[in-house]
């Protein structure tokens, strides 16, 4: 009905991370199925979803994040089967990762099939495609019955939203509809793997641990830093400044941040493994595991964004392998800002 009394958009519908219920998912898919865009919960982060077929609706998820046009899409599908179905190779490298690691917070990057009609492409001959593992993102992804693009639902170089509030609080208006499943349970990016070169490479780290990928992909080339782009096959979107808060953000040992903490006159935080007792400043103490500083990292700056720090000051991770996923979103949004 017109008026002015229209609800307060986007909707938001709380929904159970385990045991999603049906109406809600069913309102979700008739939405994408309308064009609508649909932000919900995955594993890593939360999605902004659309009809991958639906070239209108992914040019609105552009517009919604104010997302650069080179910057291509994933596209999130029920399972094994319906990702090869957007291939035009399926590798055995391909069929051994998908068994591995689906459902869960790994992406193939593969040629595309010709008939395929997956917008959101940048141009690219490949697709990007992934089975998350979250309930709530399997159950809306069985019910639109189509591959679904969706990117992390914030603007552009910002942020990734882990909770439903951090959608509403980037995105607003821009979305139609939020299934709230609560926090992501691994809180940063997929792992990304290139499967369309001669050798398989990891693109952009994520969680899962290089070993684990490599016992699965023997030849997966992999270094601390992932490739920027104009790089040798670099991911294309995956830009130097990313993940970035509103406050400046600084990755320092801990005695400089002790430095830094007696020296900024004004509103500060830090992000540390153990607490630097005795001084000033909103402190979070996320301990020594890197499975636990993914999961809380971006949560702890949206807050501390919303605390109006100035500065934020994140301990130096570990150089082992397994914090490679969060070493790589800390470098990205302690970047210089264009
Ligand atoms: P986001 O969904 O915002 O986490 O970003 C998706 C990222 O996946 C992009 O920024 C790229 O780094 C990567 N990606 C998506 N599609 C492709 C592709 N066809 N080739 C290489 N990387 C891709
Ligand atoms: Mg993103």
């Amino acid at each position: 009905m017109e008026g002015t009394n229209q609800a307060p958009r986007p909707r938001v519908v709380a929904v159970d991370t385990t045991d999603p219920d049906s109406r809600a998912i069913a309102e979700a898919a008739r939405c994408i199925l309308g064009g609508g865009l649909v932000a919900f919960a995955t594993e890593t982060v939360y999605g902004l979803g659309a009809l991958a077929s639906d070239a209108d609706a992914v040019a609105r998820i552009y517009r919604a994040k104010g997302r650069p046009a080179h910057n291509p899409l994933i596209a999130h599908v029920a399972d094994a089967a319906a990702a090869r179905a957007l291939a035009a190779h399926w590798s055995e490298g391909a069929e051994a990762l998908a068994r591995a690691f689906w459902p869960g917070p790994l992406t193939l990057v593969v040629e595309r099939a010709p008939g395929a009609v997956v917008h959101g492409h940048a141009g690219l001959s490949t697709v990007a495609v992934r089975v998350p593992a979250a309930p709530i993102a399997l159950a809306l992804l069985r019910a639109v019955g189509a591959p679904v693009v969706a990117p992390s639902a914030n603007p552009s170089g910002r942020l990734s939203p882990t909770r439903a509030e951090h959608v509403v609080r980037g995105l607003g208006e821009r979305v139609d509809l939020v299934l709230d499943g609560g926090p992501c349970a691994v809180g940063i990016e997929s792992s990304v793997v290139d499967l369309s070169g001669r050798t398989p490479r990891l693109l952009r780290h994520g969680t899962l641990d290089v070993a684990a990928l490599r016992a699965v992909a023997p030849e997966l080339e992999a270094s601390g830093r992932a490739p920027l782009p104009g790089e040798a096959r670099g991911s294309p979107g995956l830009d130097p400044s990313h993940y970035a808060p509103r406050a400046v953000l600084e990755v320092l040992p801990r005695a400089q941040i002790a430095a830094r903490i007696r020296d900024f006159p004004g509103p500060h935080g830090r992000i540390v493994r153990e607490s630097i007792a005795g001084t000033t400043g909103h402190e979070r103490v996320l301990g020594d595991r890197p499975e636990v500083w993914a999961q809380r990292l971006y949560d702890e700056l949206h807050s501390l964004d919303a605390l109006g720090v100035e500065r934020v000051w994140v301990e130096t991770p570990p150089a082992d392998p397994a914090w490679w996923g969060v070493a790589d979103r800390l470098r990205r949004a302690a970047a210089p800002r264009p």
